[in-house]
């Protein structure tokens, strides 16, 4: 294969926002897909809950907007907010065009209810919805002749004409790592689309996937483009604890059909949330997740428990049968037993900022998906708008390089690695990026203060003097890329969080409990 190559579009990710873009753009366009591991890989396919969409009988769109409003603790934009809510059920018909099998009930989709939601207006496929929807996504891709797929493709960096010292500033392409052959490959294209997904990995515990290392959002701040509302890291209340499994998410829909949160027998046993919030388990995540994490800390506990046995055992068996299998496996019977379960960090939602067409500050780069921050998620996001905002936001995409083509950028150089060497302490990433996680977690997690944000800054600062040598001396490697961009992912989480001075939303600083009036979202500008 060359060592460039050439396309009329470029999309980083196969993920559900990076997939649907792909099959939109593919009738008229040229398009590759490139993404770091297997086409599956993504928190897409890990997605058990569902999808929001007005669809039931007595639903409105005023009521999306108004739920996904509060969610949003006055951050949210409320034209993005309209415009994901009314272009949601399309996306729905969309998927189900293309095959995707959603749970029915009497011959109409089932709708589920999640937390926060007033309504039922969750589509899904029993409790593995972004699984069907993947593999759905994928057979069509592959079947589309237009569409190159190149899987275990890192993208190093975006190409920019500022960079290569054009008179115009646009991005011109990108050099992405090939596995394969080891080799730094050139790709150029008029459009780039960056969907490349959330910054959970920046966090020790969390549910995402190994993929999830925020590559885009550092990519994009590289090449000049503003990222907005870093701060705000929603985390799942209700990840599995146990000790031989990783990144197990229990879905919110277990406390939308009547789970409760329990301590352990060792605490009193007992219900806690109801003293939290009037809306008890069915609060929004980030007050679940606070709660949870005061109540572990109070009574110096491990996990607390999820119960779901006091609902009949076919109901369970039924509703959630990927959990029950799973848990079963592991020796916990949910129709019988709780589930030990931790908050772990779950969504990103702020990234790279983008508007309704999913530009971003840089002519011919577009971001989608969880990399991109749309306005829709404010402080805090709604359960099951993600994927619906990737959807949306992959037609938006595709309708506006439709309707603004721009000229192939010229030739650029290659990647020049003449000057490096093969890494001979691989020790010094591993170790890094676990000192990065750990701090992460414990200085810059749910709860924060000044304090542990300053001390969190001068360790990033320290780990970047020792990364960027890294990268100036050594072949990159995935490990080594991915954890250069974490770690600037982590710095523009912090310095988001300093500059927001109050509690909002999945924020909450000791030092600034209350919320202030107008409050405006945090954006940085490279
Ligand atoms: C466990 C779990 C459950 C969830 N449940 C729900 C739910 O029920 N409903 C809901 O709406 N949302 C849910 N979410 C959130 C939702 O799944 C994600 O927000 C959404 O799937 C993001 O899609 P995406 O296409 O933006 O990114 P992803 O699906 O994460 O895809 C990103 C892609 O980019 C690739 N990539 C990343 N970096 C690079 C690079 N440098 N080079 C090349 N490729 C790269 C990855 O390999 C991957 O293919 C859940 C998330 C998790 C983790």
């Amino acid at each position: 294969m060359s060592n460039s190559q050439e396309f009329d579009v470029l999309i980083v990710g196969s993920g559900l926002a990076g997939l649907s873009a792909a099959l939109h753009l593919a009738p008229t366009h040229r398009v590759a897909v490139l993404t770091k591991r297997a086409m599956s890989d993504g928190s897409s396919g890990w997605a058990q809950g569902g999808i929001a969409a007005v669809l039931g009988e007595g639903d409105t769109f005023a009521s999306h907007v108004d739920d996904t409003l509060v969610a949003g603790a006055g951050l949210s934009d409320p034209e993005a907010t309209r415009f994901v809510v009314e272009h949601a059920p399309e996306s729905i018909a969309w998927l189900r065009e293309l095959g995707v099998p959603f749970s029915e009930e009497d011959g109409q989709l089932h709708l589920t209810r999640e937390g926060g939601h007033s309504a039922r207006r969750i589509v899904h496929v029993t409790d593995a919805t972004g699984a069907a929807v993947q593999r759905t996504m994928i057979e069509h891709v592959r079947r589309t002749p237009n569409i190159t797929l190149l899987e275990h493709h890192t993208l190093v960096d975006l190409i920019t004409g500022k960079k290569r010292g054009m008179p115009v500033n646009r991005c011109l392409g990108l050099y992405a790592l090939d596995e394969s052959t080891d080799e730094v490959v050139t790709f150029r294209a008029p459009h780039t689309i960056l969907a490349t997904g959330g910054a959970g990995k920046v966090y020790l515990y969390t549910t995402n996937p190994d993929t999830a290392t925020g590559d885009g959002i550092a990519a994009a701040w590289r090449a000049g483009c503003r990222v907005t509302n870093m701060e705000f890291i929603q985390f799942h209340p209700t990840c599995l604890y146990h000790p031989s499994v990783k990144s197990y998410l229990i879905t919110e829909a277990v406390r939308g059909e009547g789970g409760r949160l329990l301590l352990p027998q060792s605490a009193g046993g007992t219900r806690f949330m109801p003293q939290h919030d009037a809306r008890a388990e069915l609060a929004p995540r980030d007050i679940v997740a606070r709660a949870i994490d005061f109540e572990m800390k109070k009574h110096g506990i491990d996990c607390v428990y999820l119960d779901i046995s006091h609902q009949p055992e076919a109901f369970v068996k039924e509703h959630f049968p990927n959990i029950y299998a799973r848990c079963l496996e592991l020796g916990i019977d949910i129709t019988k037993q709780p589930i030990p379960v931790v908050p772990a960090a779950h969504y990103t939602c702020g990234g790279i900022h983008t508007d309704l067409n999913a530009r971003t500050d840089l002519t011919g780069l577009h971001a989608i998906g969880e990399t991109a921050y749309t306005g829709l998620h404010g402080a805090n996001r709604l359960a099951s708008n993600s994927l619906v905002e990737c959807m949306v936001f992959a037609r938006s995409v595709a309708t506006d390089i439709m309707a603004t083509p721009l000229p192939l950028p010229p030739e650029v150089p290659g990647w020049d690695d003449s000057r490096v060497t093969d890494a001979d302490e691989s020790v010094v990433i591993s170790h890094n990026w676990d000192e990065l996680r750990r701090f992460m977690w414990d200085y810059v997690g749910i709860v924060r203060t000044n304090k542990r944000l300053e001390r969190a800054l001068h360790r990033i600062a320290l780990l970047q003097r020792e990364i960027h040598e890294f990268y100036a001396n050594f072949h990159v490697t995935r490990d080594l890329l991915e954890l250069r961009n974490l770690v600037l992912v982590a710095e523009l989480i912090v310095r988001s969080a300093q500059a927001r001075h109050e509690s909002r939303g999945l924020h909450f600083s000791r030092d600034y409990p209350e919320a202030m009036p107008n409050p405006l979202p945090t954006t940085l500008v490279p």
